[in-house]
């Protein structure tokens, strides 16, 4: 397929930052030499072809390869499988059916796909798949022109037909052909787009945008799993905002997600006359800059489509009071509602709707909360309504606040704190609470030879003592401790006398 005349010219990229991706190329070459090295000889030995391939190619090039390698081959399957044996720790099949096999290496997780020409039905919602018979076919078929790159091994010559090192150059994303016919063949590849400008902060090139904006209704015939899986992508990318304001700006999300489209030009509960949609994306923005305050750090999906949908419940609650009072009432409950029915759409797994939904419904709580009016059981309820998400809600909630009042925001941040340290401390006293020494009542009566009584409740007290002590005990050490502090007992000597 030969470049359209229709793609619009970019400014020639400066020859010195070309070579400085290619020396950052072959830096990252060398770094994965022993596997590339390897699985060349053996093929060629085999008589088959076998590259380095597509986003393996374009992130060692930016310097940002990972510790997943593709491969493309003339290898059928069946064949790869037998080539892999004895030299991969272990090998599987990710679907036979689409010609991968992937396959472990130490830390190297590669996968090995079979050349292919993929041919499209108009208006199937999947490609059909056939194997091909070129790395150059195989090439032709793919989305962008940075992921249409390649390494052949084991001699390492670079292949890109399609201009994609000048394209990863200048950070531009374009399809090898004309887009129409790209897009046309897969509508997915439209939300790919945005996907890939969120990854790695590229433009998309006008015509692609062009296309995009034309055929975004187009994206209707493709599978809510695919899209679902790039929707997720694009959300965990390092530039969010890129990649969803163009999927409001070609009309993609009116289809895919319509709830964010619609928060444009509604009115914040201050009732300036602010949009829901950029106060929205500021708080995606806030809440991606507190992920490191998760257990795991970031990205984390729940915390940001979360942030993303927190108002969407605003455009169906407005009420527009007398006075010209504008409200929102009960739009967390309402959006939660809406963000389950919208992931239920997009068969996203019943553990990630329940927790997005239900951090949407929690987000507007501690707004009750003043300057720290609660009562002990109101911040235990709190913490308790969050359970496992807690960490996540104190991010989407100080997320949050977009006002550029800084004493406001000041303020409200303190308050946050101030509800945060409570939790801690509220928790830490119920933990202790719940100490119990390491042997109960009924242990030390045996031990000790006696009946219930005083006597049984202070040598319990002994025992809590010394487990706050010394921590958590064995039951030898426990009873020996009990025995020591028996024989200092007065009624210990009493009896001991009397003998
Ligand atoms: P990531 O690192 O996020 O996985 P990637 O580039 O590897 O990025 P994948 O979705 O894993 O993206 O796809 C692997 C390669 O397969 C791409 O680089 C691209 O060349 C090709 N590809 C994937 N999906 C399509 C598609 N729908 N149409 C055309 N080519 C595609
Ligand atoms: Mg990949």
């Amino acid at each position: 397929m030969a470049p359209s005349c229709e793609v619009v010219r970019l400014p020639p990229v400066p020859k010195d930052r070309l070579s400085e991706a290619q020396r950052r190329g072959v830096r990252e070459l060398l770094r994965i030499t022993p596997v590339i090295d390897e699985l060349g000889a053996r093929f060629r030995a085999a008589g088959e072809e076998i590259a380095l391939v597509g986003g393996s190619v374009r992130d060692a090039l930016l310097g940002r390869l990972g510790t997943d390698l593709d491969f493309t081959t003339s290898a059928p399957p069946e064949r790869v499988e037998r080539l892999l044996a004895g030299w991969a720790d272990a090998t599987w099949d990710i679907g036979r059916a689409f010609g991968t096999i992937g396959a472990r290496k130490g830390d190297w997780s590669v996968e090995i796909t079979t050349y292919r020409s993929d041919v499209y039905e108009p208006d199937s919602r999947k490609p059909e798949v056939t194997y091909g018979d070129s790395l150059e076919g195989d090439l032709a078929r793919r989305d962008f022109t940075i992921n249409a790159l390649a390494v052949r091994l084991p001699d390492r010559v670079f292949v890109d037909p399609y201009g994609g090192l000048t394209d990863l150059v200048a950070g531009v994303i374009r399809t090898p052909g004309r887009p129409e016919d790209s897009f046309n063949d897969d509508p997915l590849r439209m939300l790919r787009a945005a996907r890939f400008a969120s990854k790695l902060g590229f433009a998309v090139a006008p015509e692609v945008v062009d296309a995009m904006r034309r055929m975004a209704d187009r994206i209707t015939i493709v599978s809510a799993e695919r899209i679902r899986d790039e929707l997720v992508k694009l959300i965990l990318g390092d530039h969010p905002r890129a990649g969803l304001e163009l999927l409001v700006d070609t009309g993609l999300a009116d289809h895919i997600l319509p709830e964010l489209p619609k928060l444009r030009l509604e009115v914040d509960e201050h009732h300036r006359h602010k949009d829901v949609y950029e106060h929205t994306l500021t708080v995606l923005e806030q809440a991606i800059a507190l992920e490191h305050r998760l257990p795991g750090g970031g990205p984390d999906f729940i915390t940001r489509f979360a942030a993303l949908m927190h108002d969407v419940g605003k455009p169906k609650t407005r009420r527009f009071e007398p006075g010209g009072k504008v409200t929102f009432h009960h739009h967390e409950v309402v959006g939660a509602k809406m963000t389950a029915k919208r992931m239920r759409a997009l068969r996203f797994p019943t553990d990630q709707i329940e927790a997005v939904s239900r951090l949407v419904e929690l987000h507007l709580r501690f707004h009750g909360y003043g300057t720290g009016e609660w009562t002990d059981s109101a911040v235990r309820r709190y913490a308790r309504d969050a359970g496992p998400l807690l960490d996540r809600l104190h991010i989407v909630t100080r997320a949050d606040c977009t006002t550029r009042n800084r004493r406001k925001a000041a303020a409200l941040q303190r308050a946050y704190d101030h509800l945060e340290e409570r939790i801690e401390r509220l928790a830490a006293e119920e933990e202790l609470r719940n100490i119990r020494p390491d042997l109960d009542g009924n242990e030390i009566m045996e031990i000790l030879g006696i009946q219930p009584g005083p006597l049984v409740g202070r040598a319990w007290k002994h025992l809590l003592e010394f487990r706050l002590d010394k921590g958590p005990q064995d039951k030898e050490t426990a009873r020996e401790e009990l025995l020591r502090w028996w024989r200092e007992q007065p009624e210990y000597q009493e009896a001991h006398d009397q003998r």
